[in-house]
Formats: structure tokens, sequence, C-alpha cells
């Protein structure tokens, strides 16, 4: 079952990289007219399976939407028996039920034909977190701490309506016109009754939780909820920080077990740099145990947010001392602006990688001769990211 699972994702990433089976062409005036007497659809702007995003126009206001276009015209059931069309509703009611949040993608419209839906979002002119990281390589604390902010307040929230996303990833997570988070696709999103836990697989490989596989896999597992998708948070945000995914391996099956055995490391020299609180915080995502897991309200109270760890705080001396400490480090910093650290010639013949300015340029250079990450070794190999899209 895994494999045949790993086989269809596997199939869909290749049919979203390479554009095949994706309806390219609009549907016709015939199937859609309510639609088009409203809308003027342009540029395509992502693609799934079933389904082709595309920039609209509202021909009243000029005002500019996303429309997801879904094909429903095949007779396909999913593992539960569920059409696409019905799924497609479940999406919609679920999307209604997230209405007005700051950090949640809003729909403003449907129109459904015998063969179309036609979902009308609110437009995300920055794209993808995805393409986004591709861009910047990795993300400052200060940058991760801003996004991981808002998407923990985006979790909070769908868990507090009894709903687990199931697709937390950053091809999930669109970015408006300032740059805040809007989370979006909640095709494999599900309602939960009291007390319900799941069995089925769903999602995407890289960010499955252990408690997710164990119930797909695993004789007599007690099934999962909505903790998954703080393990996913932890996949994301170490992912932000780091530049490349916490679970990787070249082949699949070995990802899945790193991810069932909990192994996952702070790797050198890409974490040297990074303070404790945010490793911290992902330790706490990425625990085993879904009960021991934080949830979305707890991690928000995490020290990464707060900025000073609360221990000291809690006597005025220890607060002078801290004081002074960021006074004289933010002198040095100041000075180091115009003191720029010496480089030594042998080190970056021998080792470019270990130097963090030439590291990012690296990248950066990879990046557009490849087109996908290339870094040392299969461990740190950024096409993960893309094998997982
Ligand atoms: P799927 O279920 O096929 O993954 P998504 O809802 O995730 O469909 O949309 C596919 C892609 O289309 C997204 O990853 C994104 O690139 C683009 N997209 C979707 N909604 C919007 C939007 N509101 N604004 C901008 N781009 C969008
Ligand atoms: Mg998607």
């Amino acid at each position: 079952m895994l494999a045949s699972w790993l086989g269809l994702r596997f199939l869909e990433a290749q049919l979203k990289k390479y554009n095949v089976g994706a309806m390219d062409e609009l549907p016709g005036k015939d199937v859609a007219f309510d639609f088009y007497a409203r809308f003027e659809p342009k540029e395509i702007l992502g693609r799934g399976v079933s389904s082709t995003v595309r920039r609209c126009i509202e021909k009243a206001t000029g005002n500019e939407y996303a429309a997801k276009i879904i094909d429903v015209s095949a007779d396909m059931e999913d593992s539960t028996g569920c059409t696409l069309r019905q799924a497609t509703w479940r999406e919609i009611s679920v999307l209604r039920m997230m209405s007005g949040h700051p950090y949640i993608i809003e729909l403003y419209d449907v129109f459904e034909s015998s063969t179309y839906i036609f979902l009308v979002f609110e437009l995300c002119k920055n794209g993808e977190l995805f393409d986004y990281l591709t861009k910047v390589v990795a993300l400052s604390e200060k940058r991760t701490r801003q996004i991981m902010r808002q998407l923990f307040e985006a979790v909070d929230y769908v868990h507090s309506k009894e709903v687990v996303h199931r697709d937390l990833k950053p091809e999930n997570i669109l970015l408006d016109d300032n740059f805040n988070i809007k989370v979006s696709d909640f095709g494999f999103a599900k309602p939960l009754a009291p007390n319900e836990v799941l069995f089925e697989l769903c999602g995407t490989p890289g960010y499955l939780a252990p408690e997710l596989l164990r119930a797909a896999l695993c004789e007599g597992s007690r099934g999962y909820a909505r903790a998954v998708d703080m393990w996913a948070c932890g996949v994301v945000m170490y992912t932000l920080l780091a530049g490349f995914p916490p679970f990787w391996h070249r082949r699949q099956y070995q990802m899945l077990r790193s991810i069932m055995e909990g192994k996952y490391a702070f790797r050198s020299p890409e974490w040297d740099s990074i303070t404790e609180a945010p490793k911290d915080l992902i330790r706490k995502l990425l625990t085993m145990e879904p009960e021991n897991r934080v949830n979305a309200a707890q991690a928000l109270k995490h020290e990464f947010f707060s900025g000073m760890p609360r221990t000291l705080t809690s006597s005025a001396r220890r607060r002078f001392k801290m004081l002074s400490i960021v006074v004289r480090a933010s002198i040095r910093v100041r000075k180091l602006r115009f003191t720029p650290e010496s480089l030594h010639l042998d080190l970056i013949r021998s080792n470019p990688y270990l130097i963090k300015s030439l590291r990012k340029a690296i990248d950066g250079c990879a990046f557009r001769v490849y087109q996908h990450w290339v870094k040392r070794g299969d461990l740190q190999n950024r096409a993960a990211l893309f094998a997982n899209s």
C-alpha cells in the first residue's frame, strides 16, 4: 500500500514538474458561463493533478483574484470512496469555516458546472513560500519568527475549528503583497468529531508525522489527529532556517524510516550560527509521541517568540547583566560592519563552503546553473524539496 501510494505521489510530482496532464486550456464558455460572465481569466499561477490556478480579473471592479479550476469530469474515487466533486465540496466547506482569518486564504466565490468547479480566492501576489525560500536559500531567525508566528496562529485557528489540515508545507503557504502568509490548499483537510482519530495515509512524504506512518503501516496503531500538523510545522521551521529539510534521503523508504525513528540532526555548518531557542522549539515540534508534542497555542508561548529566555528576566540583577551584554554586543556588531572579519586564503581554497557569505553565493550559483540545489552529499541535497513537491 505504501509503495503504491508513494508511487502515486511520485507520479503526481512528475506530472506537476513536467506540466503533463494539467489543464492548460481553459474550459469552454458553454461549461462555465457564469464564471466567464464575471471574470476574465489570465495566466497560470500554479498547477495540481486535476486543477489549474489562474490569475483572473473581476470585470465589474477590475480586482484581481486567483481561480482554482478543477476538472471534476472523471469519475475517479479516492481511497475513502470519495469522488473529486465530493472532495472539492468538502474543501469548500472547510474553506468557508476558515473565512476571515488574516493568515488563511480567503475563498470569495464558487462556480459549479457539469464538468468543472471554479474556486475564486484572494490573490497572493508573492506566490509560494517554497519559491521564496528557493530564492533566498535560508531565512534569518527574525524572518523565521515572523513566518512561524503567523503559521502557528493560522494552525491554532484551524484546530480550534476541529479541523486537521494534513498537507502543511512551503508549497501550500502563500505570500501576499506584504509578505504575510496565507495557509492554503485545504484539499486534504478533514473535520474531526470529538476524540476521532484517522488512519488514512495522505499528505506529502517529507512532512508526514511518525504516528501517521504508523497508522498506515502497523496493525493495532492508535491512529492520528491534529498533532500531525504540528510535526509538519516542525519540518517547515527546520527547512526555513537551514535551507534543507530535516528528513531526506534519495531512497524514499530510507527517508520514511528516519521519520519513524525520529532521526534528524542540527548539522554543521548551517546550524552553527543559529541560537538555542529555535532549536528547542523544533525539538518540541519534532517529538515522536503526539501526546508529548507542543500544540499551536503552546508553540506561540515558546521563548523563541518572546525574544529573551524567561529565566534571565526573573531577577533585576540578571536583567542588568543581560542588558550590559546586549549593549556590548551591539557596539561590537556595529564596529563589525566597518571591520569585516578577515578571511584566510587557505580556508577559502580548501573549504569555501565553511564561510557563511560564500556559502550563500555558492548555493545561489548552483541553483542558477542546475535549476535545483546541489550541496555536499545526499543528506543536504535541496533537490529533496522539489522531489516532494
Ligand atoms: P493543489 O491541491 O493542486 O496542490 P493548490 O490549492 O495548492 O492546489 O494550488 C496549486 C498552486 O497554485 C499553489 O501551490 C500556488 O502556486 C498556486 N496558487 C494557489 N492559490 C493561489 C492564490 N490564491 N494566489 C496565488 N497563487 C495561488
Ligand atoms: Mg498544493
